[in-house]
């Protein structure tokens, strides 16, 4: 197996040279040439194996170049509950009517991100070995929230790193900005934007793939990657937690092998949803994948009429993690379904970045209906369905998940299909401490109380252990407060890597 680029279906690499440059020089995305399969009789022989193991099978068919010794390596280090707060990593629920939900959230940043951050680390400090590259690797990182504080944790101090954090000034929740401003390590750097999510990512992305930028970098002994949901190093993890997830429920008696399950993802960055279509295409019996959006949504729109249109409002919501309104993983869905067309990747795309909007033909509709549903949900019910699901079955989940809890309500309330479902939940309700709280208590809440305050109250209503990573933040002292222009960013980060401009 090699790497292709979304953007030219010619070039061909390694996955440790995918990994360690994050995202191809022509501005694509790469993609594994095939989707390899998995059979019935793998999936029963993960029943009784660690989630790491079932790391190992997973990353085995996809990271063919890596040594089983390499692999092992960096899911052993990952996946231990020296990082996770339990032993599953991703914890199953019990079933709530038809559906159970997948806590992605029990690792050092309490978000799903740590799934695969917590292992990318490894995986792309082996790949640059594997390359002989000798390189300081720098990794640049757009985040709406939880990807910056999680690939921190991630790569604070692993010799032969540097990392950069930008995060939308005014867009993140406060916990997530304290998580990220009080950052340890000596590798680290945090930066905040005047913008969104989007300027930071275009940023990053337009640095990224600058050639002169690139040739002052390398003068320097440096290059960049990614740790953001455009590595490939990023995905191929997440795919781990959907074939791990599915394996549990059968073990657990919730289904049988070889039964339909769907499953529901709150939606971003299309990487979390990505990862379970894999899972569904290697042969793991998913039938639809629901995209479930605030109400930023341009994925919703998208998935139901074939246009993809960005030229529209921006909203700060209660789930700021999927305030975007440029998907980039949905680049590689998109190769897939016109099988590998770059050419017509590159239209899009390019199209994208200087009208806004691209509309796919009939055709490529009409695959992407057969396997995507898509709904979305304002913050008014949002907060509702964190209220209503604590009252009905005491579970108190945070605000992405409710999204997905209500778009996935709203289509068994419309189709009637009550096939056994996968809700994936992305964060503890103590990152949003402030809009779970407000949610549950409506008038009784009390906004001006302290962030520890509301915490602690939080922790007495849920029944939630408090995590410890979040309760240690209280005291720390803030590091990083830097806030700059967007057209700022480049020069930034020169100024911070010592390398002078011209
Ligand atoms: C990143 C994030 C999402 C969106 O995931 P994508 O892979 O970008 O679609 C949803 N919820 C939370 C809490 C997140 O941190």
């Amino acid at each position: 197996m090699y790497y292709q680029s979304t953007r030219d279906s010619n070039l061909q690499v390694t996955s440790a040279v995918a990994i360690a440059q994050g995202i191809s020089a022509d501005g694509g995305l790469f993609i594994p040439s095939e989707i390899p399969q998995i059979s019935m009789d793998e999936l029963k022989a993960l029943a009784n194996k660690s989630y790491a193991e079932r790391a190992n099978m997973v990353f085995g068919k996809f990271l063919t170049d890596f040594t089983p010794e390499e692999i092992a390596y960096c899911t052993s280090n990952a996946y231990s509950t020296k990082n996770f707060d339990t032993e599953q990593i991703a914890e199953l629920t019990g079933a709530f009517d038809h559906a159970q939900i997948l806590e992605l959230w029990h690792g050092p940043t309490c978000a799903f991100k740590d799934m695969a951050l917590q292992i990318l680390p490894y995986l792309l400090t082996t790949s640059l070995k594997k390359n002989g590259e000798d390189k300081k690797v720098v990794i640049l990182v757009a985040t709406s929230g939880d990807t910056g504080k999680a690939a921190l944790e991630g790569f604070k101090d692993v010799p032969g790193t540097e990392i950069m954090v930008f995060y939308p000034d005014q867009g993140v929740s406060s916990m997530q900005k304290r998580q990220m401003a009080t950052q340890e390590g000596s590798n680290v750097t945090v930066c905040a934007l005047e913008g969104n999510f989007d300027d930071c990512q275009n940023g990053v992305k337009k640095i990224f793939t600058d050639q002169t930028v690139k040739n002052k970098l390398a003068d320097a002994g440096k290059m960049f990657s990614s740790a953001n949901s455009i590595n490939w190093g990023r995905l191929a993890p997440q795919i781990v937690y959907y074939v791990s997830a599915y394996v549990e429920m059968a073990k657990r008696g919730d289904i049988q092998f070889g039964d339909v399950i769907n499953v529901v993802v709150p939606t971003g960055n299309f990487g979390n949803i990505l990862a379970a279509y894999y899972a569904k295409n290697m042969g793991v019996p998913i039938g639809k994948l629901i995209c479930a959006s605030n109400i930023n949504k341009v994925l919703t729109d998208f998935i139901d009429t074939g246009v993809y249109d960005r030229n529209r409002d921006f909203y700060a919501t209660c789930s700021p993690s999927m305030d975007i309104l440029i998907s980039s993983n949905l680049e590689r869905l998109l190769y897939i379904l016109t099988d590998g067309d770059d050419v017509q990747i590159r239209e899009w795309f390019g199209k994208l970045s200087t009208e806004g909007r691209y509309e796919v033909s009939d055709a490529v509709k009409e695959k992407l209906q057969r396997d995507f549903v898509a709904g979305f949900c304002d913050d008014a019910d949002t907060k509702k369905t964190i209220h209503d699901f604590k009252e009905k079955f005491d579970y108190t989940c945070d605000t992405h998940t409710a999204v997905a809890v209500k778009v996935y309500q709203d289509y068994v309330a419309k189709t009637g299909d009550t096939t056994r479902t996968l809700i994936a939940s992305t964060a503890s309700p103590y990152k949003f401490s402030a809009s779970v709280l407000e949610a549950i208590e409506n008038q009784n809440f009390d906004a001006n109380t302290d962030e520890y305050a509301q915490v602690a109250h939080l922790a007495e209503i849920s029944g939630l252990p408090i995590p410890q990573s979040l309760a240690e933040l209280q005291g720390k002292a803030v590091r990083f407060s830097e806030v700059i222009r967007k057209d700022d960013m480049e020069s930034y980060v020169l100024h911070q890597l010592g390398i002078a401009e011209s």
